[in-house]
């Protein structure tokens, strides 16, 4: 069999198509380009190529996989995010982009000290110490190391296996500097030798409830980890530790910035406030205009509650 990769690209789709793949067409090309190791641009040079038995089979394997509803970025190992490559596997969920439009609000906040264009918090214009809490891949705490003037990035993750991605992120990225701690949330930053305490923490923590879990796409449902995405019966068990844990371990005029699911802004912002230390909490919206983001600054006076 041989066949002009028009074809070759045209089968593959279709049976991604068949298969219930949301974006068929573009993995059918993205999955022969990563057979080549070419970028789409040489795949448009290359339109007019027929392709030999070999290696219309090896890309029917490959279409075979992802057909199974493994996620693509499984099988090319890579997500781009940021501008940057990030080695991604089934122990860290694959970055969004959702979670690029809250990376973007923090440089901005490190680069100016405004959100979205309006005054929110100096205290983080001259760089200053950030937590990634959560890190999966590492894609938050990397970016801003590398975006950020002046950021001491800390990435820390409770899984072991996720941190051992983000440490080869930041090696693949060229980041030296970012450090990484093994911690269930906080836990590792309260030592004996006093408190850890950030500028910035920077969150994007699991927030599903397992009844919708249940209802995600295969690719997330069946091979993304659980953990990533579990979010206690109402998937805000870990913003309740947030809200309770974080003002110990922010510095003064510290910020927090959550990422959060797009009916759980209320809810976020609510628990934030309950704590009586964050002030100017607000909620920002992802590219789609869902909200995306929770946003507070540690109180000058704090209001402990009883
Ligand atoms: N935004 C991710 C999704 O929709 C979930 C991320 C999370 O739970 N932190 O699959």
């Amino acid at each position: 069999m041989s066949l002009p990769l028009k074809e070759l690209i045209n089968i593959g789709a279709k049976q991604l198509k068949d298969a219930g793949v949301a974006d068929a067409e573009i993995d059918a090309k993205e999955l022969y380009c990563f057979m080549q190791g070419i970028d789409r641009t040489a795949l448009m040079l290359r339109w007019q190529d027929v392709l030999q038995d070999n290696q219309c089979e090896a890309y029917f394997a490959l279409i075979e996989k992802r057909a199974s509803r493994a996620p693509l970025q499984h099988i090319t190992g890579i997500q781009e995010f940021m501008g940057m490559s990030f080695e991604v596997n089934e122990k860290v969920l694959i970055p969004r982009q959702d979670t690029e439009t809250m990376v973007e609000d923090a440089l901005e906040l490190m680069e100016k000290g405004t959100l979205r264009g309006q005054g929110y918090a100096d205290s983080l214009k001259k760089g200053g110490d950030v937590l990634d809490l959560c890190c999966g891949s590492g894609a938050i705490g990397i970016s801003i190391a590398k975006l950020a003037k002046g950021a001491r990035v800390t990435c820390s993750d409770i899984s072991r296996e996720a941190i051992a991605v983000a440490e080869k992120n930041a090696r693949l990225n060229g980041c030296k500097s970012v450090k990484f701690t093994e911690s269930d949330m906080f836990a590792a930053f309260g030592g004996r030798l006093g408190k850890k305490k950030f500028n910035l923490i920077i969150s994007n923590p699991p927030y599903i409830p397992p009844s919708v879990i249940a209802c995600l796409e295969p690719e997330v449902r069946d091979h993304e980890p659980v953990m990533a995405l579990d979010g206690g019966e109402d998937g805000l068990a870990f913003y309740r530790i947030i809200a309770k844990e974080a003002p110990e371990y922010l510095k003064k005029d510290g910020v927090l910035m959550l990422e959060i699911g797009f009916d759980q802004k209320e809810a976020v912002k609510g628990l934030l406030r309950d704590t009586g230390c964050f002030e100017k909490i607000v909620g920002l919206t992802d590219l789609t205009g869902k909200d995306r983001i929770v946003c507070a600054v540690l109180s000058k006076n704090p209001q402990k509650t009883p």
